[in-house]
Parts: structure tokens; sequence; C-alpha cells
């Protein structure tokens, strides 16, 4: 059984290992110099055999030693110590005579110290100990030299090592073995109120180790994966908890969370579906969080908790459903409301004194707000349970944007705000004419869908931008195509930032707060970005303005002519399939 040790002690005894052996080397290099008093102390009491195994223990710390694991070199480094130690002390007391030198007490003390380190250095010193005795102490060779009080001296010294290895190993010293089962180790130390604790839990609780084996599941998660908790125990987690995405297509081994825990230790959270052995399907929401030990960080396993969503989702599509065919229904009513009240409001159709008039307009206004927010609420719903109509083509980026952005020039400039089209990464320029050749950004998404996102950040950018500018820009990589839309606006407060994209969520400060909206928009754009697998972000400073980015992955120009020559050919036989992505 190996032994480790505390990190922190390790540290410290490194430099002690140093610093005493450059010690004793310093005395001997004094002694050259300055005689000690008295014949027997010769270069004050340090032999050659010391001097010899502190430059050895030198040499070691300062070469193996840093490439050997801590317990190797701990271990060795304290054996030469101890044979610095030892020897050094046996000299003295040859010198002042064995039977009662004080220099006893130092080699008691050093034994008694011995044990720090572990078992090895504490046998391997005995040894020595031992070795060196029968040769170096010419009274043992003879029959009288033995004394009672040299035998009681050794069996002290002895009994002093046994003494400090049990009191100092449950301080410093860990068992390797236990580290390596750590896992199991913590799990069954307090092995009663863990299993109450745990079996009292309702969600599922599955812990696995670093091989990927189930190490502990609870009664709720038995239940849920069909699998006694007995049998399920030291199987493949895979093997037991299988699982599939939400709307049941299968997950790869590279998608899967209990995979991906133990490569990347870091906590997974996600909706998936769960299938038992009998086939019993759950909605789970899993959080998957790698274990580290406190002290080391060590990465020993990983526990899953999966709670039971099929209920709460059924209820959050009851309520999608209801939204969506309210809103539906109510839409109708308020176009035909807009529209009236427009009539009223055309001077041509009808006449009206200007106090009509003016309560009229805000009658008209608030009308035209209901129906965005009906509009807004329909889509997201749409969005949420992924019902939002989606026909993808090939668009190219460059295009698309600039001809947007010409065609919503003039809003922005009826408010006063000028307005760019940029294109900053990637442009070249053609040697032979000087134009500026713009790299072509195709990606797959419905061009559709991607207007009513630019017009959406664009709409808000005007909105909340009272005097500057508003930029809408392309660049990328040969992997994404990045749209971006730039204000001078009043910027969105840091604590808000990561709830922007959220339903319902506005910003509560007096620069916007004023300003009317429905909350929905940009949890909207989110939704139909993430259908094209992008992603969408904001970067914001307070009073400067805000920045919000799009990323679709970009297609290579062939793989683009490619998807074009199969669209054109696709078309007349039959509609784009809205599902399949490229
Ligand atoms: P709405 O604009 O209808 O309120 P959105 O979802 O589009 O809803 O936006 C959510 C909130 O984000 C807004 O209420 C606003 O506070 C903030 N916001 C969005 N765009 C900007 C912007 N360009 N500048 C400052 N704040 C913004």
């Amino acid at each position: 059984m190996m032994e480790s040790v505390d990190k922190r002690w390790y540290v410290g005894y490194t430099w002690w290992i140093t610093i005493s052996a450059i010690a004793i080397l310093a005395v001997r290099l004094i002694g050259l110099f300055v005689p000690a008093v008295g014949d027997n102390l010769h270069a004050w009491g340090i032999d050659i055999t010391t001097v010899v195994l502190a430059l050895i223990t030198l040499l070691y710390r300062f070469t193996l030693y840093k490439k050997h694991t801590e317990t190797l070199g701990l271990n060795f480094a304290t054996l030469l110590l101890s044979m610095i130690q030892l020897t050094n002390a046996i000299n003295m007391i040859n010198i002042t005579g064995w039977d009662n030198s004080w220099y006893i007490l130092v080699l008691y003390t050093m034994f008694f110290f011995s044990g720090i380190v572990g078992i090895y250095p504490i046998i391997g010193g005995i040894l020595l100990l031992s070795l060196y005795i029968l040769i170096s102490i010419p009274d043992i060779n003879k029959t009288d030299g033995l004394t009672l009080q040299t035998v009681g001296t050794l069996a002290v010294g002895y009994l002093m090592c046994v003494i400090s290895y049990f009191m100092w190993r449950n301080r410093y010293i860990d068992q390797e073995s236990q580290k390596v089962s750590h896992l199991t180790g913590l799990l069954k130390s307090n092995q009663q109120q863990s299993e109450i604790l745990i079996k009292s839990i309702a969600d599922g609780v599955i812990v696995i180790n670093t091989e990927g084996t189930i190490s502990l599941m609870n009664p709720a998660a038995a239940k849920m994966v069909e699998w006694g908790i007995d049998e399920a125990s030291e199987v493949a987690a895979n093997k037991v908890v299988h699982l599939t995405k939400e709307d049941g297509k299968d997950i790869t081994d590279e998608e899967n969370p209990l995979s991906v825990v133990l490569k990347q230790q870091q906590q997974i959270d996600k909706t998936v579906q769960l299938i038992g052995r009998k086939d019993k399907k759950t909605i789970v929401s899993l959080v998957i969080s790698p274990i580290l030990l406190p002290k080391t960080n060590e990465f020993v396993g990983a526990v899953a908790v999966l709670r039971d969503v099929s209920e709460a989702r059924k209820a959050e599509q009851q309520r999608a459903d209801f939204i969506s065919t309210a809103s539906h229904e109510m839409r109708t009513p308020v176009a035909a409301i807009e529209g009236y009240l427009a009539l009223a409001l055309n001077e041509k159709v009808s006449k009206i004194d200007s106090a009509a008039r003016s309560y009229l307009d805000k009658a008209h206004m608030s009308t035209q707000h209901l129906g965005q927010l009906f509009q807004d609420l329909l889509t997201s719903a749409k969005a949420e349970d992924g019902r939002l109509t989606s026909n993808p083509s090939v668009v190219e980026l460059g295009t698309f944007v600039e001809q947007l952005t010409n065609d919503l020039r003039l809003v922005a400039e009826k408010k006063g705000l000028a307005m760019d089209f940029l294109t900053e990464a990637g442009n070249t320029v053609n040697a032979t004419n000087g134009h500026v050749l713009q790299p072509l950004y195709y990606v797959y998404a419905d061009a559709d869908r991607l207007r009513e996102v630019i017009i959406n950040l664009f709409d808000n950018a005007v909105k909340y931008t009272e005097k500057g500018r508003i930029s809408v820009g392309l660049t990328g990589d040969a992997k994404v195509a990045q749209c971006f839309i730039r204000d001078t606006g009043p910027g969105i407060p840091p604590e808000d930032l990561p709830h922007l994209f959220q339903k319902f969520y506005r910003v509560d400060n007096s620069a916007t707060r004023t300003i009317g909206g429905t909350g929905l928009g940009l949890f909207i754009c989110r939704k139909i970005v993430e259908l094209y697998n992008g992603r969408i972000w904001v970067e914001s400073q307070l009073g400067k303005g805000s920045s919000f980015y799009i990323n679709l992955p970009r297609l290579t120009n062939e793989k683009a002519e490619q998807l074009q020559a199969a669209a054109a050919n696709t078309v007349t036989a039959k509609p784009v399939n809205s599902d399949v992505a490229p």
C-alpha cells in the first residue's frame, strides 16, 4: 500500500530536507577553518560519511527528486536525511561515549519525527541503524561490549519509531488506496446518513465513477430507468441510462452528457428524454456535475440528478397552445378595430373634431401595439414548441444584409440617425482594378426569418437611440458568418445582459422603460437564430451604446452551390423540406 502526503506538508518538508543538508555541509566547512574545542570533536563532529550523504541528498533534491512523484521523492529524500542524521548522531555518541551521551536524546527526537512521511523511511531507518551499530560500535563485537544500557537505548529508539508512525500517520498521511477509491470511501463513510438522505430525495440521483460505471443510484432513479439498484451497480452508465433528445431523436456518443461530463469535467444542464428498460419514456431535466475532491480538486466521478419534468412539459404545452389559439383568435377583431380607427382618422372618409382625433390617434396607437403583442405572442408560442415555419435555403448574407440595410435606411434617417453598412474583416482589394472583394458569406436559413431577426434588432436600435448612428455590418471567418447591429443609444446595464433574450424581459430603467414594447422581440430572435444552429448575443456599455451579434454556421462556396443545385432540381418535384439541415 503506497502512502501519499498532504501537499502543504510536502512543500514544507522539501525545504526542511534542503536546509538540513546545506546546514550539515556548512557546519563541516566551518569546522575546516575553525577547530572545535576538545580533542575528540574533529571537524565539529561531522564525519566524512555524513558529508557524502548530505551531498547525495542535495544532488538528489535538485535532480531526480523533481521528476519523481511526490510520495516517492519525499520517501527517498527522507531516507537520505534519516541516514545523515543517524550517522551524525551515532558519530557524536561514539565520540562522547555510548552509555550516557546527550546525543542519545537527539537520536530519540529524530526517531520521533521520522514517522511524519510514512512507514518506509522508518523501516529503512531501523535497518540502517542496526547495520551501522553492528559495524561502527567496536564494543558490540566484544562479548562484554553489549551492555544492558546499550540494548535498552536501541530498544527505546525502535519503539520511538513505531510510536512516531502511529502518531503522525493520521495527521499527514493519506492512504493511496483510499485516494483511489475515494469516491467509494466518501459514499461509505457516514453510510447510514448518506443512505437515508439519498433514498429520500424525490429526484433521481446517479453517481458514476471516472470509468463511466454506476457507483450509486437512488430508488427514484432506479424507478425512472427501470433497473434494480443492485443490478445496475458497476454497470456502464450509458447502458442503464438510455437518453434521447427531447423530441425522441438519438443522441450521439459525443453529445451524451454522461460521456461529456467525464471528458470536460464541467457541469451540464439539459432537458432530455429518458427511456426505461421497459420502454417507459420520461422527459427529464438532467443536471450532471463533476465530483472534485475538496483539497486537491482531483476528479473522481460525476453525480447526475434527474428530475421528471413530463407533467410540467405537458402543462407548458397546454399553456402555449392556449396562448397561441387565444392570440390567433384575438388578432382578427383587433385588426378590425385598427382598420375602423384608421378609417375614422382618414380625413377623406370621416369628419371629426380635433379632440376626437387626438383620442382616436391614441386608441389607434394602442391597438397597433396590441396587434403587435398578439403577433409576438403567437410567434413566441410557436417558437417554443418548435412549430415555427421555416423554409431554409442558401442565403448569401453579404447581398442580403446590404439590401436590407438600404431598405431600412429611411426609417433611421427619419429619426435623424445616420446609418452605415460595414464590412469589417476579410476584405481584399483586387490588385488589378482596386475594387474591394467582399467574401461570400453563405448560410443555410429561411431568408424571411432572418429578415425578421435583423429588422427586430434594427427596430430596437432605432427605438432606443436618440441620436448618433446605427451600423449594420457583416464579418466572419471560415466557419461562421457574423452579422451585427450597433447603435449609439443608452446601452444596457450589465446585470440585465444575461436575461435580455428571455421571454417578456424588459430593462427597467428610465432610459428605455418609457418606450413601448412587449419584451418578446429578442426572445423570438434567439429562437429563430437557434433554429439554424446559430448564436445571438449582445455587448453593451451604459451610455455608449449596444452591439447585437448573430453568428451563423458558414457554408463553403462548394457546399452552397451543391445545395442550390439540389434545390433547383427538387423545386419542381417537391417543396424544400423544412426539417432537413445541411
Ligand atoms: P421590446 O423592445 O419589445 O421591449 P425586446 O425583447 O426587443 O422587447 O427587448 C427587450 C429589452 O431589451 C427592451 O425592453 C430594452 O430595454 C432592451 N433593449 C433591446 N435593444 C436595445 C438597444 N438597442 N438599446 C438599449 N436597450 C435595448
